[in-house]
């Protein structure tokens, strides 16, 4: 069984960055039906008793879609903290792997919104590393995840409407360039170095 992760925060602790009406929907609707959407459609298939990450790997159709937007969403609300909170920016390995592969954290930071605002229709925009180290920023379709290419995902900004609708409405761009006051970079960083 699939269950919904609990919020490290409360639903109103992102004001006004996310508002607590977008979480309780976000992750208390959205999320919520594609984990019970998983739970109805994986028992009796070979995806039963699978880790997540694998069932993404190898599902197709239904199945893939809903475990690739729990995944998604996982990652995405668990890398939050309120924004006083929020360093506002890397530090450590993670802040020299940027700055050595982008020049800075801000030109880092302009081309992860470009990406997000430019993907067209829904998805996500990411931040992965590969096998050999390196840093990459793509842009991932509908329910994708750059597992998919054998990265592993480190940050991601949700672009689908439901994520900033409520919010920003069609300013896409402009919620891209709020969250950074609300990323959790110490969660970030540990991604990297595990
Ligand atoms: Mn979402």
């Amino acid at each position: 069984m699939f269950s919904l992760i609990d919020l490290p925060y409360a639903t109103d602790a992102l004001a006004p960055v996310i508002s607590a009406k977008t979480l309780e929907f976000h992750h208390g609707k959205h999320l919520k039906g594609y984990v019970d959407n998983l739970n109805k459609f994986v028992p009796g298939t070979e995806f039963e008793g699978m880790p997540l990450e694998e069932i993404v790997c190898r599902a197709k159709g239904a199945i893939f879609n809903n475990a690739g937007q729990v995944l998604n969403h996982n990652l995405y609300f668990t890398q939050f903290c309120p924004p006083a909170a929020s360093s506002k920016g890397p530090s450590g390995p993670l802040a020299d792997a940027i700055i050595a592969q982008w020049g800075s954290v801000e030109a880092f930071k302009s081309e992860f919104e470009a990406k997000g605002a430019s993907l067209f229709g829904s998805g996500w925009v990411w931040l992965s590393v590969a096998a050999d180290g390196t840093l990459l920023i793509t842009q991932e379709a509908g329910a994708s995840n750059p597992v998919l290419h054998g990265l592993k995902p480190l940050l991601t900004f949700d672009v689908w409407e439901h994520a900033y609708y409520l919010d920003y409405q069609n300013r896409r761009a402009d919620q891209l360039k709020e969250l950074w006051n609300v990323v959790n970079w110490k969660v970030v960083g540990e991604r990297y170095e595990k």
